[in-house]
């Protein structure tokens, strides 16, 4: 989410007639987009912003802006204002639109911005300039701000309440990425899953992946992230049936505790989730199943955190973003006791090396078969070599010229090593 909308303040800069710069030495405007999901991506964007006084000092006319999650929570825009008094703009996640305008304010008569727009259902925006950064994928905004308030989650005190974009805009962006040569677009959101529940007009996620399914052609559709209360078997059935969508979910269990769950206020159980894990299984059965797993949230006793190794085991998950929780300001969540770092620590050491094991053991089950895989990239550091993904999601890594990138070509795996791929090329 945060990388598309960095896409969009580069569609405005563009359009300014700004261009990108690969030293910061020689940009004339800096904007940090800014996330606040964890304590440490915020400590991060803090430092960014202090390391870039100095550029200030030797370039005057140097604009920096700091936009994004961090500037939306409460007091934190003058917060900013007064700890770096070099800013010169700062907007809130509602607020980026008027980015333009800041900055000719602030070229024309020198005034500094501070808007922080705190309307929690703000207009969704349409004919947004993208500067797109992704290469063969495109990111396509369906929907944003969500109504989950899990209690650990900032999200939706910064985002605000869900707002579906109208299905025909979106089918249209959808047709005009694919124009453009686009050949995998993400569906981005929240909760996909919650799509369309604020119109009035009928619209679902289901009605959304079906009307996409039936453009024809060769490119692939993605979409994150989905709520497990809300991933019905309809999406399910049409994720099966659609060669177009990716048999690739991801599903995030956060805990496998009833009772943390509950704490979380996530809304379903373990029984429910593994249901619907049985669900796609049997539907799609090669489906590349991703998480997200929180550990030593408050309350978590080792019985709890062996309820989520348990989860992890049953599920077998292709891969897993693991966290250890992080308090938040202003949720329910850091208002309950916390429990101890050390004991946070050896959870999430223990689940990474479970998780580890376990994409070992399914990334050896892609050994011999030969799978379609989308070019997408030169390969880091591997001169001669690109690389890909798979339908399920997976990263292949080939020997292969440039000129592969944005094609589809098959892929005969013969190593892999922990969650990564290595293969070649095959003809059809
Ligand atoms: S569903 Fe929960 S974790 Fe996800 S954005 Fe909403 S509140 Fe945050």
């Amino acid at each position: 989410m945060n990388i598309h909308e960095s896409e969009k303040i580069a569609g405005i800069l563009e359009d300014m007639g700004y261009s990108e710069c690969s030293d910061e030495k020689d940009a004339d405007i800096i904007v940090f987009n800014t996330c606040c999901i964890r304590d440490n991506a915020e400590k991060r964007a803090l430092g960014n912003i202090g390391a870039v006084k100095h550029l200030k000092k030797e370039n005057k006319n140097l604009i920096i802006a700091v936009v994004g999650c961090m500037t939306q929570q409460e007091g934190a825009g003058l917060t900013l204002r007064e700890k770096y008094p070099y800013v010169d703009i700062v907007l809130g996640t509602n607020n980026l639109h008027e980015l333009e305008n800041c900055i000719v304010r602030l070229r024309n008569s020198k005034k500094k911005s501070v808007l922080i727009d705190t309307n929690d259902r703000p207009q969704v925006r349409e004919g947004e300039r993208v500067y797109r950064t992704s290469g063969t994928n495109a990111w396509l905004n369906i929907m944003y701000g969500c109504n989950n308030f899990c209690t650990y989650c900032i999200v939706p005190y910064v985002r605000g309440r869900e707002r579906s974009r109208k299905m025909s805009n979106i089918m249209d962006e959808f047709k005009r990425l694919l124009d453009e040569g686009y050949k995998e677009i993400t569906l981005l959101g929240q909760n996909v899953n919650s799509y369309g529940h604020d119109l009035d007009d009928g619209s679902s996620f289901a009605g959304l992946l079906s009307e996409i399914s039936k453009i024809k052609g060769k490119h692939r559709v993605r979409f994150m992230t989905s709520h497990p209360k809300d991933l019905n078997r309809e999406v399910i059935d049409i994720i099966a049936e659609s060669p177009t969508i990716c048999n690739n979910i991801h599903l995030p269990i956060q805990s496998g505790s009833d009772k943390i769950l509950q704490l979380m206020n996530r809304h379903y159980t373990r029984d429910y989730y593994l249901e619907t894990i049985d669900a796609i299984k049997a539907k799609i059965p090669d489906c590349g199943i991703t998480t997200d797993i929180m550990v030593g949230f408050p309350y978590e006793t080792e019985e709890d955190f062996q309820d989520t190794l348990d989860i992890v085991r049953r599920v077998k998950y292709s891969s897993a973003f693991t966290f250890v929780y992080s308090v938040r300001r202003g949720t329910k969540a850091a208002l309950m006791p916390q429990i101890p770092p050390e004991v946070s620590k050896d959870r999430i050491t223990r689940l990474i090396a479970e998780q580890n094991k376990i994409t070992k053991e399914l990334s050896g089950l892609y050994e011999g078969k030969v799978y379609e895989v989308l070019c997408e990239d030169k390969a880091p550091k591997k001169e001669g070599y690109v690389c890909g993904r798979t339908d399920s999601g997976r990263l292949v890594t080939f020997k292969g010229e440039d000129k592969l990138i944005g094609s589809f070509v098959n892929v005969k795996i013969n190593k892999s090593q922990s969650a990564s791929l290595f293969g070649d090329i095959v003809e059809d």
